[in-house]
């Protein structure tokens, strides 16, 4: 056999190399980029960027609770004075290409409430991403009979976020109970913000706001006149631990979500809360969210928290960010992957 000369050698490996590099580029070209694990976000506020309130802002800013004088300017609700705050969105342009930038690349969808017409041009850009949700907070917002037109056009898939504890009042206040028989009798999943308020909220913006009427146990009333009603109790109410665990352990159906305490109160409560339900036994009924608003990468501050909690398995976890939300609001999983 003719020895090959060392140029032909030489030539034969570059055009193997070539081959094969060709053939991994034309591999990976065919090969669609793999899918993140589907995440649902029950949590997410459709707001208009308002550039003078666009704050960056410290996740769990609610670390150090100042010591306050009413005779002083009253507390900063948000904090700013750490090492990387997060930017806030100062056009809503910016914000919805951030906002769809993440959720395709983390495979995210949200229940989204709030401005309608930043709603309907979201849900347009991109409607598999998003869960239109109808939120009021109050009879005076609008009457039961628009509440009901609104729900029949389709659009809207849930309601919430209900935050009657802004206006002072119980979520079983008869006031609210003709909202509750319509989202009943259209079988549509409701959402009640419950707890948490943030630093000094009555002293800053909500005057009528009480702590009180963030009981999970208020929910109780209302539960029993409506048994057919698919509730979610918003924030988990926190920090009325025990009183949520009782509600859900009296209340089959009731689940929470983890939104806004997850980033702004300390770590270390946020996930002793959250271990402390799992602990419970109430891991099926545990629903992520993040409460966003105006900061874009608050998606993946969030997001860190259950991913990096070491108090709970795979399985579990994968309950918190996806099986539970499929569960709650009878979706097909198959259309998330
Ligand atoms: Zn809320």
């Amino acid at each position: 056999m003719k020895k090959k000369t060392s140029f032909a050698f030489v030539r034969e490996r570059i055009c193997l190399l070539f081959i094969f590099a060709l053939t991994a580029s034309c591999f990976a070209q065919q090969q669609p980029a793999k899918k993140h694990l589907p995440i649902i976000d029950v949590h997410v506020h459709a707001m208009k960027v308002n550039p003078a309130f666009a704050t960056d802002m410290c996740p769990w800013f609610l670390s150090n609770m100042p010591g306050g004088d009413p005779t002083q300017p009253a507390p900063a609700f948000l904090a700013t004075d750490c090492a990387e705050p997060l930017k806030a969105a100062k056009t809503d342009k910016e914000f919805q290409d951030a906002l769809l930038g993440t959720m395709n690349r983390l495979n995210i969808t949200a229940v989204a409430s709030g401005d309608a017409g930043i709603l309907h041009t979201w849900q347009k850009a991109s409607p598999s991403r998003f869960i239109p949700s109808l939120s009021f907070s109050s009879a005076s917002d609008m009457s039961v009979k628009a509440f009901e037109d609104s729900l029949s056009t389709g659009f809207y898939k849930v309601v919430g976020e209900i935050a009657p504890q802004y206006q002072g009042m119980s979520p079983s206040d008869p006031s609210l109970d003709p909202y509750f028989a319509v989202a009943e009798k259209l079988n549509i999943p409701v959402a009640i913000h419950m707890g948490t308020g943030g630093n000094g909220m009555a002293n800053l913006t909500s005057p009528k706001y009480r702590a009180s009427m963030g009981n999970p146990l208020l929910l109780e009333d209302l539960l029993a006149r409506h048994p057919k009603l698919k509730l979610w109790v918003m924030h988990a109410g926190y920090p009325m631990l025990d009183e949520m665990i009782a509600l859900m352990g009296a209340n089959a159906y009731v689940y929470v979500d983890i939104a806004g305490m997850i980033w702004s109160y300390p770590l270390a409560e946020v996930n002793e809360y959250i271990r402390r339900m799992v602990q419970a036994g109430f891991g099926k009924r545990i629903m992520y969210g993040t409460d966003l608003m105006i900061w874009p990468k608050l998606l993946e501050t969030s997001l860190g928290v259950i991913e990096n909690a070491n108090y709970l398995s795979t399985d579990q976890k994968r309950d918190i960010l996806f099986n539970n939300a499929v569960r709650f609001f009878r979706l097909d999983e198959k259309q998330f992957y």
